[in-house]
């Protein structure tokens, strides 16, 4: 039988995976892909460096498949990371801005303040933030030399790391994004699935640089021969959160997850209709089937394992992420201190882009292991707070959270999770459910799978954390993150 392949640009690397038809994982290679912080609050990556390491992953996992034919690819990727590039040289004018660079805080105040906020979100279904693509795009428009001019002369081409990887694999013949990755960039009106005129206008982007959008599960093109020896057919495109919903198979309303990566995504399916949130989330689209719109209510925080990051890269006080674990359980308590990880301002629900991050609680006594701690009972709560959200939304109450990502093996994060959260915390067998979620959407646009309900078959749950923690406790951690969080905003 053949096999299906998965590639998956991350923020911290770009792996390649490849699963049989019935959903098993044989082989999944990865390689770093490094961020770069050229001044406060901003962060690039290489465009070139992240196609090499993708290519690199993808081969390496293929010299894996034993001489087994791969039948069909789908690619899921870091969302709203925006690039613009040269449609004749194919080289990007700057390096790729990453969805949590904060350099456009400016032009979004102005947007708020012109009053143009309000109409942009009831279009998108977004908050008007650095995080989405547009005022990345005009930022790249307004500093690289020409561009403007270039990008209406049609010289330009705008792609997420979706569209610049079919466009790199596909040799600079398919210009195309899917619906999940379109809803964005804040230039793609929700309802519609189509780029909107008014949003257009609104950042200055010309239409002529934009890509096609196509669902997150059809045949977009065959990749060229000269990357893996053979032409490929490449049949799904998903933003990584959808694609984890997806491979949590999560199809349905009323079933979500969260991903514990870089930063924590909690993603709710809504069904066919067109979500609104009014307690800071936003709405987006989930992984859709041609003719088949469906919608997601999400919850994103910037930074979640990347304060474990932070502690292991800049700080020098863990070896690897994995020690986080043993230290935290090291401690009876927190000992009063927190840390809000509001590196990249704060995500939902606050919306806060000027606030940054911020240790309380410290004393003589502090050891890394309160650090350690500190950074790991944050993603707790920051989850916390977007369920709360979520459920207020009318999404709740949830009964049980599935999660996935690369912080989800940690063991004393999902206990706390669970104690704070007061809810069963499910772990799959695969917590790499992105890429799976791309293999699942690739495999059913191919015909490998006969539908969704082949795919909910497939869910494993690997164990279950159950909450068990005072409640006087719980409320005393509660209240040192609220207060925490409350000194860190500047909004
Ligand atoms: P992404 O797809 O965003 O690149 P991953 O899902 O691969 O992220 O998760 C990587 C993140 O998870 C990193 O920020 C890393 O610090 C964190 N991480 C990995 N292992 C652990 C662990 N055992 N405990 C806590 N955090 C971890």
């Amino acid at each position: 039988m053949p096999l299906i392949l998965a590639l998956d640009e991350g923020t911290t690397s770009a792996r390649a995976a490849l699963y049989d038809e019935t959903g098993s994982l044989l082989a999944m290679e990865s390689r770093p892909a490094p961020c770069l912080y050229p001044q406060p609050g901003w962060v690039e990556q290489d465009g070139e460096a992240i196609w090499l390491a993708q290519c690199e992953a993808a081969r390496a996992v293929l010299a894996l498949a034993s001489g087994r034919r791969v039948a069909v690819m789908g690619i899921t990727n870091q969302r709203e990371t925006t690039l613009v590039w040269d449609r004749r040289t194919g080289r990007p004018l700057t390096p790729a801005i990453v969805w949590q660079c904060r350099r456009t805080v400016a032009a979004c105040a102005a947007l708020h303040a012109s009053g143009r906020a309000a109409e942009i979100t009831r279009r998108t279904g977004l908050m008007v933030d650095p995080y989405f693509s547009a005022t990345k795009i005009r930022w790249i428009l307004e500093h690289a030399p020409g561009a403007e001019e270039q990008a209406r002369g049609g010289d330009l081409l705008f792609g997420t790391v979706d569209t610049w990887l079919v466009w790199k694999l596909t040799g600079g013949r398919q210009h195309v994004t899917d619906v999940s990755n379109a809803s964005r960039t804040m230039l793609m009106n929700l309802e519609t699935g189509d780029w909107d005129p008014y949003l257009l206008d609104a950042f200055g982007i010309p239409r002529v640089m934009l890509p096609r959008i196509v669902s997150s599960a059809e045949y977009v093109g065959d990749t060229d021969p000269g990357n893996f020896g053979v032409a490929l057919p490449i049949a799904a495109l998903a933003g990584d959160q959808q694609a984890a919903l997806a491979g949590q198979a999560c199809f349905r309303p009323g079933l979500s997850k969260n991903t514990y990566g870089t930063g924590c995504f909690a993603l709710l399916h809504t069904g066919a209709n067109p979500p609104t949130s009014r307690h800071g989330l936003v709405a987006t689209r989930a992984a859709s089937f041609p003719q088949e719109a469906a919608y997601a209510i999400e919850g994103s925080t910037f930074v979640a394992g990347a304060a474990v990051q932070w502690l292991r890269d800049q700080l020098g006080v863990l070896r690897t992420a994995a020690e986080s674990e043993e230290l935290a359980q090291s401690l009876p308590d927190n000992g009063g201190v927190y840390l809000v990880p509001a590196f990249a301002g704060l995500g939902a629900p606050h919306w806060d882009a000027q606030a940054r991050g911020l240790l309380t609680g410290v004393t003589a006594a502090c050891t890394k292991a309160h650090l350690a701690r500190a950074a790991l009972e944050s993603i707790a709560y920051q989850t916390c707070e977007l369920i709360q959200a979520m459920e207020a939304d009318g999404g709740g109450p949830l009964t049980e959270l599935r999660v996935d990502g690369g912080a989800a093996v940690n063991n004393f994060l999902m206990q706390f999770q669970a104690d704070m959260l007061g809810k069963p915390i499910v772990r799959p067998a695969d917590v790499e459910t992105t890429a799976r979620g791309a293999a699942y959407l690739a495999g059913l646009a191919a015909g490998v799978w006969s539908g969704i309900a082949e795919i909910e078959s497939f869910w494993r749950p690997e164990r279950r954390f159950e909450p068990n923690m005072d409640p006087s406790v719980r409320d005393r951690n509660w209240e040192g993150w609220q207060e925490a969080v409350a000194r860190c905003r500047r909004r």
